[in-house]
C-alpha cells in the first residue's frame, strides 16, 4: 500500500493545474493521467483563447506543456486509470488499474468530460468503420471525401471547420433552426464554402455495407438520405464521473456538485475540479483555475488538521 497525501485523477488543464499547485505546496501528489494523457484538448485544433499564448497553441503541445510543469516540480504523473475508490474513511483508498493501492490523505478529482454519442443501434454498429466523434483524430481518413457532422455547438462547428479543410464535402446537421456555437465560430462556419448546414434536421440512421455510405434524415419536410463517406458526432459531452456516485452529490446531469465558490464535495477532503463538476463553462482556462482551486482546498484541509499534515 501506498501512501500520499494528495491524489490527483486526471490530465487535462484541471489535473495538472492542480498538480502544479500542490507539488509547489509540497504535497508531492501522486497524479493518474486516466487512459487519455492530457484530456480532451489533446484531440482539439488549435486554442486560440488560452491567455498566454498571443499566436494560438495546438492542443496537444499545451498539455505537453502543462504536464512538463506538473513535471518541473515533482508531480509523480502515472499512466493508468483508477478502477475503484472508497471516500467513506481516511484515508481514502484508490486502486489503480494495475492493482496499485494507494492510501491518499486527499483526493482531487479531475477526470473530466467524455463525448456524447446519439443513441442510434446504427452509429454504435459504424463506430471505428465511419462513425467518430473527433474529427482531428480521423478527419485524415476522409480526404477528398464527404462527410457529416452532427451537433450546432462550437465543438461541432470546429469540427466542421477543421473537416472543411481536408473533406470535399461537410454537412453539419444541426436539429434546431440556430447555432448554439460562438459568434466568432458561425460566422466561421457559414462563410465556408463547402459546408452546408441541414437546419432543423435530425438524424434517423446510419446507413452503410462494410462502413457507412450514407445517413437517413428527417426534416420539417419529411425524410432525406444523404450520401456520406463519414459521420462525425459533435453534441456534447458527459462527465467522467461514475467512479464516485456512491459516494459523491451528483446534479441529475452526473457533475460533481461543489461548494459555491470552492472545490469542495460533499465529503471533506475530497475536491472536484474542471469539466466534471461544471455543467455551465468548461472552458480551458476555467478548468485550469478551478484546478488551482482544488490544490489550495487541499493544502489548507492539509494544515488546518495537524494530524493530517
Ligand atoms: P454544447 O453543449 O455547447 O453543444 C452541443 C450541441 O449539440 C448543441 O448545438 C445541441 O443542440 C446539439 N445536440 C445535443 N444533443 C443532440 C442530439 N441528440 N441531436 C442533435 N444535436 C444535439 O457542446 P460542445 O461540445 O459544442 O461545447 C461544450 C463547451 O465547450 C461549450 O461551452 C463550448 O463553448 C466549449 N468549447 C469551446 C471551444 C473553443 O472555445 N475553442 C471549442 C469547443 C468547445 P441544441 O443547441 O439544440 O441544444
Amino acid at each position: 500500500m501506498e501512501n500520499t497525501k494528495c491524489l490527483i485523477i486526471g490530465s487535462g488543464p484541471a489535473g495538472y493545474t492542480a498538480a502544479v499547485y500542490a507539488s509547489r505546496a509540497n504535497l508531492r501528489p501522486v497524479l493518474y493521467t486516466g487512459m487519455q494523457p492530457g484530456g480532451q484538448l489533446t484531440v482539439t485544433t488549435d486554442i486560440e483563447n488560452f491567455p498566454g499564448y498571443p499566436d494560438g497553441v495546438g492542443g496537444a503541445q499545451m498539455m505537453d506543456d502543462f504536464r512538463a510543469q506538473a513535471e518541473r516540480f515533482g508531480t509523480d504523473i502515472r499512466f493508468g486509470n483508477i478502477d475503484s475508490i472508497r471516500l467513506d474513511d481516511r484515508p481514502f483508498l484508490a486502486v489503480a488499474d494495475d492493482g496499485t493501492e494507494i492510501a491518499a490523505e486527499t483526493v482531487i478529482i479531475a477526470t473530466g468530460a467524455s463525448a456524447r454519442y446519439l443513441g442510434l443501434p446504427s452509429e454504435e454498429k459504424f463506430k471505428g468503420a465511419g462513425v467518430s466523434a473527433c474529427a482531428t483524430c480521423d478527419g485524415f481518413f476522409y480526404r477528398g471525401k464527404v462527410v457529416a457532422v452532427v451537433g450546432g455547438g462550437d465543438t461541432a462547428c470546429e469540427e466542421a471547420a477543421y473537416l472543411s479543410g481536408l473533406c470535399r464535402k461537410v454537412y453539419l446537421i444541426v436539429r434546431r433552426n440556430e447555432l448554439r456555437a460562438s459568434k466568432a465560430m458561425q460566422e466561421k462556419v457559414l462563410r465556408t464554402p463547402n459546408i452546408e448546414v441541414l437546419w432543423e434536421t435530425q438524424t434517423k440512421e446510419i446507413l452503410g455495407d462494410k462502413s457507412v455510405n450514407a445517413v437517413r434524415l428527417s426534416t420539417k419536410e419529411g425524410e432525406r438520405t444523404v450520401d456520406i463517406d463519414g459521420f462525425f458526432v459533435a453534441i456534447g459531452h458527459h462527465p467522467n464521473s461514475e467512479l464516485f456516485r456512491k459516494w459523491l452529490e451528483m446534479d441529475a446531469g452526473g457533475y460533481i456538485k461543489t461548494i459555491p465558490g470552492t472545490s469542495k464535495t460533499n465529503v471533506e477532503g475530497v475536491f472536484a475540479c474542471g469539466d466534471v463538476q461544471d455543467p455551465e463553462y468548461r472552458q480551458a482556462i476555467t478548468a485550469a483555475g478551478s484546478g488551482c482551486k482544488a490544490a489550495l482546498d487541499a493544502e489548507r484541509y492539509l494544515s488546518h488538521c495537524p494530524s493530517r499534515s
